[in-house]
């Protein structure tokens, strides 16, 4: 019996049909074609994750503890994740007010936001650029995109989003540190949003997955700024993952206002049911754990990108996470994607600014890379940078 893939393609949803896939997927089509790439294209760290982690991970299998766990995290990973909370932006959680619920991953935290929030026709607004996901978790979810332009220098400001606020309008997604600018926005540009969007009834989701990948020079009292100090009525959704260096292990959190919070829990106990039981175990003693010297190693990384890059082209200074958005001149390319192709054959690995914007004049450079692979990516990329002009 012979069945063709064509048979099922009217069985295929208009949700599904509506995520595009083709930009990334042409660059992994084109990278895989290479035997040794010089990949900056990676999203995750290149550290290991901590032994601790690790054996309190093992432990938790080896006691079997391998079983369902509560939906909305285990005891002790929620008390810590609480006296984290309540150390870092002074939220109380659990509180009449407040709640939490352990995720599987921040991606999984941001589905369950938008999917207990959203009505048809209900508007997000998402800075443009932004983190792949967030145009199709949000149609997914019912709700219709409105990109907010942050060109040239990836800032969301009160001022760049006011003009866009209309009476549909549900959610601002805000991603500081950014993917994939690693622009980090002051305490001032997140008390100026934190009060437009009070004063206009538009929920904050901030997600914060590269909270303590903020280096020194965007720090604020040794911190990364958050709206979530000047508000508790927003969504903040953080994750283990690219701090631990545990991405596979699908570790995230959500804390806010507790009607929401028991809406997305009632979703996961339908859904992912609960996250990793054995993850949940590892990442207990997470707050410990002191990333400190390797966050500064990637500082170092950082700042060879803007050594290198910075005197041949426009890149805004990323200010944490582990990417830059670097601009691809008009004499140099016709467009991104064309850069990248170019760079592809010289085997470094790149991504198109089309992946993460409407606009195509950027690539994505990822530095969670060693250092030789990054200088040796880097010279080629400065090497085509400069051709031609
Ligand atoms: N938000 C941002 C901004 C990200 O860059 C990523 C991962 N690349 C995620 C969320 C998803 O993280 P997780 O692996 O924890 O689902």
């Amino acid at each position: 019996m012979t069945t063709c893939r064509t048979d099922f393609e009217h069985l295929i949803s208009d949700r599904a049909r509506a995520i595009d896939v083709s930009g990334i997927r042409r660059v992994f089509e084109l990278g895989a074609k290479l035997a040794h790439p010089i990949n900056l294209s990676i999203g995750q760290p290149d550290f290991a994750v901590p032994d601790v982690l690790k054996d309190a991970a093992i432990e938790a299998i080896r006691s079997d503890r391998n079983g369902y766990t509560l939906t909305q995290g285990i005891a002790e990973l929620r008390t810590a994740i609480s006296q984290h909370l309540l150390e870092d932006i002074g939220w109380e959680t659990p509180s009449d007010e407040l709640d939490l619920v352990v995720t599987s991953g921040t991606s999984g935290g941001l589905l369950l936001v938008l999917m207990a929030t959203l009505n048809p026709g209900d508007e997000v607004i998402v800075p443009d650029p932004f983190f792949v996901v967030y145009p199709a978790l949000t149609g997914l979810s019912g709700g219709t995109v409105v990109y907010c332009d942050t060109y040239p220098d990836f800032r969301t400001t009160a001022e760049r989003i006011e003009p866009l606020i209309t009476d549909r309008t549900k959610l601002l997604l805000l991603n500081s540190p950014s993917n994939p600018s690693g622009i980090v926005l002051r305490s001032d540009e997140l008390r100026d949003l934190v009060d437009l969007c009070e004063a206009r009834g538009v929920t904050i989701v901030s997600d914060e997955i590269y909270d303590e990948f903020t280096y020194q020079d965007s720090r604020e009292d040794g911190r990364c700024p958050s709206p979530a100090r000047f508000t508790d009525r927003l969504l903040l959704v953080r994750g283990f993952g690219k701090t631990y260096g545990c991405t596979g292990w699908r570790m995230g959190y959500a804390a806010g206002p507790r009607p929401i919070i028991e809406q997305m829990a009632k979703l996961q106990q339908y859904t992912f049911v609960c996250a990793p039981s054995i993850a949940q175990a590892g990442v207990v003693g997470a707050f410990g754990v002191d990333m400190g010297p390797l966050v500064k190693a990637y500082q170092g990384k950082r700042d060879r990108v803007l050594a290198a890059l910075g005197p041949v082209t426009e890149v805004r200074h990323p200010g944490g996470a582990f990417y830059a958005f670097v601009r691809v001149p008009g004499e140099v390319a016709a467009s991104a994607t064309e850069f990248v192709e170019r760079a592809i054959l010289q085997n470094v690995l790149v991504i198109p600014g089309n992946v993460f914007s409407r606009r195509d004049t950027h690539f994505r450079l990822s530095y969670a890379a060693s250092d030789e692979t990054l200088d040796e990516g880097l010279d080629i990329l400065a090497q085509l940078l400069t051709a031609g002009r």
